[in-house]
């Protein structure tokens, strides 16, 4: 077991809640060019990866004498702060009670200090690790997995074996989380007179049945798990016409589908396709319907009896008792990550989930030092040598 610095993670949770990295814009290379200062000091070799002006992934590495790589991952980017008040102010940093508040405390800027931390510890504890235990730290986490993206296509991360997200579990451990399809639906008709609505073919009105049938038909068939439960669909915005008296000739709608294990995202495209066929052959074949899929990513699952899972469940057991085994509605950088290295994933991180996006958004202190002792644990378990203890 290594000794973890309970002020280190506590200090650098409050400085990276300070840097303002909202997303939109996201503002990330200053909150990546603090953590590799920090790191070098260390004497841990960190590297920015830039990616547009003022943002910037951060890569670290304590280089192991083996093959492969165990990634901790988190994001550095925020949403922001919203409307409704906050008690402490939302990049204050503020320590209150055992706990640090702020935007991005749980959700994940805490799980990032604890990374950081568990790595100074390894380092000063002098372990040879057989593998190279490695920070991926992403920017544009919150929209569209952007900075992971960047990562899965430069091959940031080649040689990885292991992934750990630090999003905020309870510390926790999940190994599942659904997958995102969001899908934009244009119907085309033929455009009329108000009055004479028969010589038109009415997209808003094909639109209403096919909304109907979608929350009939879906879930298309799949395979229920025990981590994740149902697929669901959502249609979240409608639009078309242009005035009373016309009939309207376009109308799109756009679909928030979260998929599970097991489902193929192109099999969902194309019954979703046919059935928009059917439903139009039904109300007036002049009707012509897009199916554009806008953003996905896969669901993402880790087996149970995989070696990661159960040194996770091992790790967090001892430091702070036995952990649930779950699974999370949301995609993380492992959506990205995992498919793209054909590794196994576990997300455990320090902050209740519920935690995430909301006002008032808190860490306890406590859960961020057991983060840091549980990744260098984890490590220790996976990839430390007989030397690392000493
Ligand atoms: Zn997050």
């Amino acid at each position: 077991m290594v000794t973890i610095d309970g002020r280190l993670v506590v200090r650098l949770t409050q400085d990276l809640i300070r840097f303002q990295s909202v997303n939109p814009p996201g503002d990330e290379q200053p909150v990546a060019e603090y953590l590799a200062r920090v790191l070098s000091d260390h004497g841990i070799e960190a590297t920015l990866q830039p990616l547009d002006p003022g943002r910037a992934n951060l890569l670290a590495r304590l280089p192991g004498d083996g093959t492969g790589s165990l990634v901790f991952t988190g994001h550095l980017d925020v949403v922001p702060p919203g409307e409704q008040p906050w008690d402490h102010g939302p990049f204050s940093g503020d320590l209150v009670d055992g706990r640090i508040y702020g935007r991005g405390s749980a959700d994940m800027k805490g799980g990032v200090a604890a990374i950081v931390t568990a790595m100074i510890a390894l380092k000063d504890a002098g372990l040879q690790p057989v593998a190279d235990i490695v920070l991926a730290a992403t920017a544009g986490e919150e929209a569209g997995l952007y900075g992971a993206g960047v990562m899965a296509q430069d091959r940031s991360l080649e040689g990885a074996r292991w992934l750990v997200v630090a999003e905020p579990t309870d510390l926790n451990v999940f190994i599942a989380e659904k997958g995102i399809l969001w899908i934009d639906v244009t119907a085309s008709g033929r455009t009329a007179h108000g009055s004479m609505p028969h010589l038109g073919a009415n997209a808003i009105s094909f639109m209403a049945r096919l909304i109907e049938r979608l929350d009939v038909s879906y879930p298309f068939p799949y395979d229920a798990g025990p981590l994740l439960g149902a697929p669901t669909l959502s249609v979240n915005t409608i639009q078309g016409g242009n005035k009373t008296n016309v009939v309207p000739d376009a109308c799109r709608i756009s679909i928030d589908m979260r998929t599970v294990p097991g489902q193929r995202h192109g099999e969902i495209v194309r019954d979703l396709q046919t059935l928009a066929r059917e439903v139009a052959e039904e109300f007036d074949p002049d009707i012509g319907v897009r199916v554009d899929v806008v953003h996905d990513e896969p669901p993402v699952e880790t087996p149970r009896q995989d070696a990661l899972v159960q040194a996770a469940i091992e790790t967090v057991s001892r430091v702070r008792g036995t952990p649930e085994v779950g699974g999370v509605a949301y995609a993380t950088d492992a959506a990205v990550l995992c498919p793209a290295f054909d590794i196994p994933m576990v997300i455990c991180g320090p902050g209740a989930p519920g935690m995430a996006h909301q006002p008032n958004e808190h860490v306890p202190i406590e859960q961020l030092t057991q983060a840091a002792q549980i990744y260098a644990d984890l490590a220790l378990n996976l990839v430390g040598s007989s030397r690392a203890a000493t």
